[in-house]
């Protein structure tokens, strides 16, 4: 096994012969090379902002052998990474650790804050290896970094003379005139797993600084203002898929732990002692005892968000209504006893009366401290969503109360305002497409309701059939969508005491091949664990390996994610099937390596 660490400095002697023994690799592997370009990395590493680049030296090593190395320049002010050399030591090309160093640039560079990881690739054009076995070489390399989604740039004259069909007329004469002096070489792009390139401007600039900083003495000021301003696209282009069909499924992982999570914080305010009122602070507790100590997490603080998200899926005056009560109700508790004909076009006047007009059931009660924890919770299930938009592949907020249950206009089943949904609707904002997958035990009624003509937000639940089981109005199979949205919900109901795996392949199976069907942008998953054994408000039987599994095949799906906490009541075990839902999630869509 190999270790990849980071180098900060050139100092510890440690470092030094690592530093000596990533030399020797470099001038064994790469012909051109010369002892100056290790120079040029110590002094990258003493003076980290020379040239306006910040210099990261990732080693691999076994033992104290160092079997490869990359290096790595950082440009905060146009956030992006260029990858200077990756390389692996003549005997260790195989083993993965190509794979792992580069992986680990990737995490560095999304660390820092990068729009994008550039690097610079010999062509696999036949015009321009004559040699067979290089252009097999050249081939094999774009299609190992085609894994990861990184392809050449198109529609620039970065590589003027390389162009796709043979060499075209006159190009010979322009890659003399502005680029022989550097390597024949595709300018590569990795997104690290974003959805939109960088935009031209900001483009064209990172090109000149790439040519700047490598290039200084090979490229003319001249040429490099030619070459960036051959960007005209309005966004980077990359090159088609040519040796994979698939989309990059290397998701980027955070350091250190790869999943960022939010936590509801002062949520232990609204606890209901009400007999029978499982949702109760000691769930978070619970969780976090067990998914702090992972590894797998590393804890965002929520940031306020305004109320036009709540606004987005629920109806003005039930957020006025709720944002009133939260003032004006103090220390008291109260419950909807009279639930008026909703055929009026009004509210009654009283708020009391009113209570049951936005209210689905008599056991959910509302105080102020329910309201703003549920508030509170809003703010974590955007933080978290928000991770996503900024490119990390995962992120959890753990939350209470649960939102599922929530209605754009009707709060009940312990939920107030419905995270996923809201958390959903801001994705679709950002990125596009959105499927919910509602794994709770209770049919997630909500985000149905709020998307239910709705085609570009996707929502599916599996749950216990409705028949005997709460919501029991909602979540029946012939409940598909209406108007455009007819097709875009997918409940699928089991029966009470269905076991794990009659769950997996009923249940789960049917609905992940229906959001890969719907290909979404990214994915929210209510994650109730209230399917487990024992569950007080469930009658399904799963255990910490059936969420494992079930973990697995939702990150197996390779879709950005967003982990919303929903239900699971069983405070004994709900700790355990979180981190091992999570793990699962995390294995399944190597973050962390099993
Ligand atoms: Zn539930």
């Amino acid at each position: 096994m190999f270790q990849i660490r980071r180098i900060h400095d050139d100092v510890l002697p440690v470092n030094q012969a690592a530093l000596n023994a990533c030399g020797a690799i470099l001038l064994k592997q790469i012909p051109t090379a010369t002892v100056k370009e290790m120079d040029r990395i110590r002094e990258a590493l003493r003076n980290p902002v020379a040239g306006r680049f910040k210099a990261v030296v990732l080693v691999a090593e076994q033992g104290r052998q160092v079997r490869g190395f990359a290096v790595l320049l950082h440009e905060p002010d146009l956030a992006f990474t260029y990858l200077d050399f990756i390389c692996a030591a003549p005997e260790k090309t195989s083993g993965g650790l190509g794979g792992a160093l580069y992986q680990r640039c990737r995490e560095e560079a999304q660390a820092l804050k990068s729009q994008a990881l550039f690097f610079e690739v010999l062509p696999d054009h036949p015009a321009w290896c004559p040699d067979g076995d290089t252009l097999q070489q050249n081939r094999a390399r774009l299609r190992f970094y085609e894994r990861w989604g990184a392809r050449p740039v198109i529609h620039t004259r970065w590589d003027d003379g390389i162009a796709e069909e043979a060499p075209k007329q006159g190009a010979q004469d322009l890659a003399s005139k502005y680029s022989t002096a550097r390597p024949m070489t595709y300018l590569c792009c990795d997104l690290l797993g974003r959805a939109q390139a960088p935009e031209r401007a900001v483009a064209r600039q990172m090109l000149r600084a790439v040519l700047t900083r490598r290039y200084e003495r090979e490229v003319s000021i001249d040429a490099r203002g030619v070459i960036s301003a051959s960007l005209r696209d309005d966004y980077l282009q990359l090159r088609p898929y040519r040796y994979t069909t698939a989309k990059p499924v290397r998701p980027i992982a955070d350091l250190p732990g790869p999943m960022p999570m939010v936590v509801a914080q002062g949520h232990e305010k609204h606890w209901v002692h009400d007999r029978g009122y499982y949702e109760a602070p000691v769930r978070i507790a619970s969780i976090l005892e067990e998914v702090m100590p992972s590894g797998l997490v590393h804890v965002v603080p929520a940031r306020p968000w305004p109320d036009l998200h709540l606004r987005r899926v629920h109806d003005r005056d039930y957020v006025q209504f709720l944002a009133d009560l939260a003032t004006s109700l103090g220390q008291r508790s109260i419950y909807a006893d009279v639930f008026p004909p909703r055929k009026r076009r009004d509210p009654p006047k009283d708020p009391l009366v009113s209570l049951g007009w936005f209210c689905s059931d008599s056991f959910t009660p509302l105080s102020a401290a329910a309201i703003h924890a549920a508030r509170h919770a809003v703010d974590c299930a955007l933080t978290a969503a928000d991770q996503l938009v900024h490119g990390h592949h995962a992120a959890y907020a753990l939350v209470r109360p649960p939102g599922h249950h929530a209605e754009s206009r009707l709060f009940g089943g312990y939920c107030y305002y419905n995270n996923s949904a809201i958390a959903a609707a801001y994705l679709r904002t950002k990125v596009g497409r959105v499927a919910i997958l509602d794994i709770d035990y209770h049919h997630g009624n909500g985000q149905q309701e709020i998307f239910y003509s709705t085609t570009d937000v996707l929502t599916v639940s599996i749950h216990g059939d409705p028949i005997d089981n709460y919501p029991y109005y909602a979540g029946f199979a012939e409940e598909t969508g209406s108007g455009p949205g007819k097709g875009f919900n997918l409940n699928i109901p089991l029966p009470s005491g269905s076991t794990a795996e009659q769950w997996r392949k009923d249940g789960l199976l049917p609905a992940l091949a229906r959001v890969r069907e719907f290909a979404p942008s990214v994915l929210v998953l209510a994650a109730g664990l209230d399917t487990a054994k024992a569950d007080p408000t469930g009658t399904f039987s799963q255990i910490a390996a059936d969420f494992h599994k079930a973990g697995a095949e939702i990150g197996a799906l390779a879709l950005p994610t967003l982990i919303v906490q929903e239900g699971g009541y069983r405070t004994r075990t709900l700790g355990k099937n979180a981190l091992a839902l999570l793990r699962g999630f995390a294995e399944g869509s190597a973050l962390v390596m099993p």
